[in-house]
């Protein structure tokens, strides 16, 4: 009797899997349709399968890349070593990485049996990290003066909601004063499932935050500040409402250099013609730049395989703003390669392909990096 419940239980569970999973292929399909620079949730092609090669016919780079975006370590501070990472980096032509932390870390109250890692497991928190850099810094120090020449910082780990804070980065940033660090973030600020997680919230528009990016100014540095567009949506492009949480900073703050990362959007994030309103941002704000990095390829530039030529123009018409980052946490895995950004690149003339691929970038931190260890407070 006992064994018949069981499997009556097993059946009722598995009709119940069934219909969840039903309608979750549902809505994703859905998804699929609604736009085509909306939600694709994994790329719509095969970055692998598709062929794009990062060497030319006598087997030189075809570019060389700085990767304006890589986290060394995922949201429970695991990741490659840096030995490891910098040989991977020179596979893929990379000749520098800027690094920055996570200071939000996964929450594991052991109620499950496996440790979530990632924002889109079931149910998870976070809370901020404030020594999420350290790590990558004490290891840094150990490396030879090779492997040294591959990395540059943002430094992140402190709180940043706490008026408090500026004090613990001067602390920081002198403790590390041999390290080439030339800014802060990724600050995230509004984040399509990640603003619910965490608590206290993080918010790009703040007073503790407005010190940070005077200090940033005052010192040349740059400012990574992940703020999307809009919430999240599976039925179609929705209005760009946090936008001004953006431009409110950049405006208040014009001697300071900020990147906007993956162009303010993410999966589900679903914009009307996100083209003019980056080129918009970018003609009202000059201290604005934009990284392409994360699923902006797939969802928005490279759809449908082709490169839309929409942001060919943008690039062409704001040849300096662009530039090129992956969003990897820890690795440099096989599954998106820097070679994707390959067909982007062809679209353009060398001369803007080059400043896209590592020529912005460099210009970008030119200032901090003469500098080098001064800081005025
Ligand atoms: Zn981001
Ligand atoms: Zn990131």
């Amino acid at each position: 009797m006992l064994k018949i419940d069981i499997l009556k239980k097993v059946i009722k569970t598995s009709v119940y899997l069934s219909v969840i999973a039903l309608m979750l292929g549902n809505n994703f399909s859905d998804a699929h349709e609604i736009y085509n620079h909306g939600y694709i949730g994994r790329p719509q092609f095969d970055i692998l399968e598709a062929g794009f090669s990062l060497f030319d016919s006598s087997g030189k780079c075809k570019y060389y890349f700085n990767d304006v975006h890589f986290h060394p370590k995922n949201f429970i501070m695991r990741g490659d070593s840096l030995s490891k990472i910098y040989v991977d980096s020179e596979k893929n032509c990379v000749k520098k990485v800027l690094l920055n932390s996570l200071p939000p870390l996964e929450h594991w109250e052991g109620t499950t049996q496996t440790r979530p890692t990632y924002y889109t497991h079931h149910k998870s928190k976070f809370y901020s990290n404030s020594v999420s850099d350290i790590p990558t810094f004490e290891e840094y120090r150990k490396l030879s003066n090779a492997e040294k020449s591959k990395f540059i910082f943002l430094l992140n780990g402190f709180l940043h909601f706490d008026m408090s804070s500026i004090d613990a980065v001067k602390s920081t940033l002198t403790i590390y004063k041999d390290l080439p660090i030339v800014g802060f973030g990724e600050i995230f600020g509004e984040h399509y499932i990640m603003s619910d997680q965490m608590n206290p919230p993080s918010k790009i528009d703040s007073r503790a935050m407005d010190q940070i990016y005077e200090l940033a100014g005052k010192n040349k540095m740059v400012v990574m500040i992940h703020n999307n567009l809009s919430n999240r949506s599976f039925k179609g492009a929705t209005p760009t409402i946090y936008r001004k949480d953006t431009e409110n900073v950049l405006k208040r703050h014009r001697n300071t250099k900020f990147i906007l990362p993956h162009a303010g959007v993410m999966r589900n994030i679903v914009i009307e013609d996100l083209t003019s309103v980056i080129a918009d941002m970018l003609n009202r704000n000059k201290n604005l730049y934009i990284d392409l990095s994360f699923i902006l390829l797939e969802n928005y530039i490279m759809p449908k395989v082709q490169v839309e030529s929409e942001w060919v123009e943008l690039i062409k018409k704001y040849p300096d703003r662009f530039m090129i980052g992956t969003d990897y946490l820890g690795s440099y895995g096989d599954f998106y390669e820097i070679k994707k950004f390959i067909p982007l690149l062809d679209a353009l003339d060398v001369v803007t392909a080059n400043k896209l691929a590592s020529g912005n970038f460099e210009a970008l931190i030119q200032a901090r990096s003469y500098l080098g260890k001064y800081y005025v407070w």
